[in-house]
C-alpha cells in the first residue's frame, strides 16, 4: 500500500527514478504519478485523466498513456490486464495476485504469497529470466455474490 507514504515521498520516488535515466521532471509527470498513488489504486488511463483534469486542462489521452508507459518502464506503476475490458494501471509494484468481479468488475489486491510464485519459479528452472507474474482470480466479489444469493 502507498497509503503511509507523504505526497514528497511519492514525489521524491518519481524524481528519482527520472534522474537516474536523466530524463526530465515535468508536472504532468508528478501529477500523474501522484493521483495513482493517492487514489484509488487500480486505474485505468480514463480515470487517470479525469483525476488530473482539475489541475492539469488540456492534457489528453494519448499523453496520459505514453506517461503512463513511461511510469512503468521506470518500475513505478504495474499494467494489469484483468481480461474484461480496459488495462489497470497500479501503483503498488510488489507482487500480489488480483481478485476481479465478472459482474461489477471491482479489483482488489489479495495479500500473501501468490500461488503464481510456484509457476514463476518453474519458469526460472526452465532458463527462463522471470520479471515479474501476475495471478488473476476471477468470481463475484462480496456484494455481488451477496445480490445473487437474494435473488
Ligand atoms: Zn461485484
Ligand atoms: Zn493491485
Amino acid at each position: 500500500m502507498t497509503g503511509s507514504s507523504t505526497q514528497s515521498e511519492i514525489d521524491q520516488r518519481l524524481v528519482a527514478a527520472l534522474r537516474r535515466r536523466n530524463l526530465r521532471v515535468t508536472s504532468q509527470r508528478l501529477v500523474i504519478h501522484r493521483a495513482l498513488c493517492s487514489r484509488i489504486q487500480h486505474m485505468t488511463a480514463e480515470q487517470v485523466l479525469g483525476a488530473i483534469s482539475p489541475s492539469l486542462p488540456g492534457v489528453s489521452l494519448p499523453t496520459v498513456y505514453a506517461t503512463l508507459e513511461l511510469l512503468e518502464t521506470l518500475g513505478l506503476v504495474r499494467r494489469l490486464a484483468t481480461g474484461s475490458g480496459a488495462v489497470l494501471f497500479d501503483s503498488r509494484v510488489q507482487q500480489h495476485a488480483h481478485t476481479v468481479c465478472r459482474q461489477c468488475g471491482a479489483t482488489s489486491d489479495l495479500d500473501g504469497a501468490p500461488a503464481s510464485n510456484r509457476a514463476f519459479a518453474r519458469a526460472a528452472d526452465a532458463g527462463f529470466a522471470p520479471d515479474h507474474a501476475q495471478l488473476v482470480i476471477w468470481g463475484l466479489c462480496p456484494a455481488c455474490a451477496a445480490q445473487v444469493r437474494a435473488a
